[in-house]
């Protein structure tokens, strides 16, 4: 369920600080700790998953909790009427660093047109 040595289930424990913007059974929020733009908050599961690559039937409720998260974080953040955008790296290519399934909740400016960067 929980990987001792991982940084984000260190924060679902509270061993790390964090600004935890909402939580709940599933799912927590938090704010990234080098933010790209104005509002830039992680959600994660509250179950170490890898990444998209370890999801599976059993952890599945999860993953749709983190889906259903996010308009309530936009909701808590002030931006469900302007916009966000939601990225997830898996794995080198995308240069995932941390390994515990994350999402990147992004908004509170216009975004642009290109989500890939070379
Ligand atoms: P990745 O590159 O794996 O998709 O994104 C990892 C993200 O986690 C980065 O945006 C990084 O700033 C953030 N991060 C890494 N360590 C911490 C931490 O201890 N606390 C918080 N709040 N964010 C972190
Ligand atoms: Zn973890």
């Amino acid at each position: 369920m929980m990987d001792e040595n991982c940084i984000f289930c260190k924060i679902i424990k509270g061993e790390i600080p964090s600004t935890m913007v909402y939580e709940d059974e599933y799912v927590c929020a938090f704010k990234d700790l080098h933010p790209v733009a104005p509002v830039h908050v992680l959600v994660i599961p509250k179950v170490h998953i890898k990444s998209l690559e370890e999801v599976n039937e059993e952890n599945a409720i999860y993953v749709g909790k983190v889906q259903e998260a996010f308009k309530k974080v936009a909701q808590i953040m002030g931006v469900n009427e302007s916009g966000y955008r939601v990225i997830c790296n898996c794995g080198e290519d995308a240069g995932q660093e941390v390994k515990h399934l994350h999402y990147h909740f992004i908004a509170g400016k216009k975004l642009g047109p290109k989500i890939i960067h070379d």
